[in-house]
């Protein structure tokens, strides 16, 4: 009876495998068409200082698919960088976010900086920061206004390519943030070492700031950290104004999330800043 039981078991899961490698599959294509197709879009959220001003967006790629819906990024940046699409996916994001940028400050908002996610993979590619000084000229934005945030796995890689990589954008002007600060294994000597900008805490970490569940000390150690590191600290997924408030008693140059707003569709930032 166990054996039979067993074989059953063994047929069922490799049914699963097969719906998920299927879907998986089906999935991989979907992109590769939309990438192809530059069917995939961005939006922008907002990064306000401590004044309540806009100073900055940065860009989130989203995807609407006929056949899967409205896909996460969390399911399909993934999935791009295992087939090799993160590349191309990159390059369309920067693009939509550099012309967005450009085209702001003609419209009087000089000093608004854009925010592009870099996944580690790129960091291994030769000519990143060749590539991202055309994607700046051919969209006539200075290096001044545009930001790389990256993960703590891009400084745990290979530290040599990576610190080159970086030496060459900071030698641009190009400013780098460590995204979801707290969550991976960044030793704090390495990012002594790597020419960073800006810390973004967590958004783990803010949703707890407020709750005295040792979340305000944890969030303050990281606040201190990035301070006497000299860089600058965002604090993303502000929700609540308890959040906020603690945030700013903390000294956090900047804040993002729902709190200010969500992420929008390039038309209506214009109406946004208007009415800030
Ligand atoms: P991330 O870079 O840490 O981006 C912040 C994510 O948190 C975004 O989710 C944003 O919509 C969400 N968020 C912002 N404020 C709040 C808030 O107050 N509460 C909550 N609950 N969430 C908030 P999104 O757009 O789904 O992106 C998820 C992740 O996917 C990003 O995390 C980033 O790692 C990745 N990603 C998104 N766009 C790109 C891209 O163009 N390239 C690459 N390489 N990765 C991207
Ligand atoms: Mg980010
Ligand atoms: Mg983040
Ligand atoms: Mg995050």
């Amino acid at each position: 009876h166990a054996k039979k039981l067993g074989k059953g078991q063994f047929q069922f899961y490799t049914e699963t495998l097969n719906v998920e490698a299927r879907e998986r599959l089906a999935l991989d294509s979907a992109l590769r068409r939309a990438i192809e197709e530059e069917a995939l879009s961005v939006v922008y959220q907002p990064k306000v200082n401590a004044r309540g001003r806009a100073c900055g967006f940065e860009a989130l790629v989203r995807w609407e698919s006929a056949e899967f819906g409205s896909v996460s990024p969390v399911r399909f940046i993934p999935l791009a960088e295992e087939n090799g699409l993160i590349g191309q996916l990159t390059w369309f994001v920067l693009r939509q976010a550099c012309h967005q940028a450009a085209a702001w400050r003609a419209a009087g908002h000089p000093d608004l900086r854009i925010a592009v996610n870099i996944s580690p993979s790129l960091f291994r590619e030769k000519d990143l920061a060749a590539l991202v000084g055309a994607v700046l000229e051919e969209a006539g934005l200075p290096a001044a206004n545009l930001e790389l945030e990256i993960t703590e796995g891009m400084l745990m890689g290979d530290v040599q390519r990576s610190l080159a990589v970086l030496g060459e954008l900071k030698a641009m002007g190009v400013d780098i943030a460590v995204d979801d600060f707290g969550t991976g294994y960044s030793s704090l000597a390495y990012l002594k070492r790597f020419p960073i900008d800006i810390l973004k805490v967590d958004r783990s970490f803010v949703l707890e700031c407020d709750s005295g569940n040792g979340g305000l000390a944890i969030t303050r150690a990281i606040v201190s950290l990035a301070h006497s590191l000299n860089l600058r600290v965002v604090a993303e997924g502000v929700e609540q104004q308890t959040q906020l408030a603690v945030l700013n008693a903390l000294g956090c140059e900047e804040f993002q999330g729902y709190y200010f707003a969500r992420p929008m569709p390039a038309g209506q930032v214009a109406a946004y800043l208007a009415g800030r």
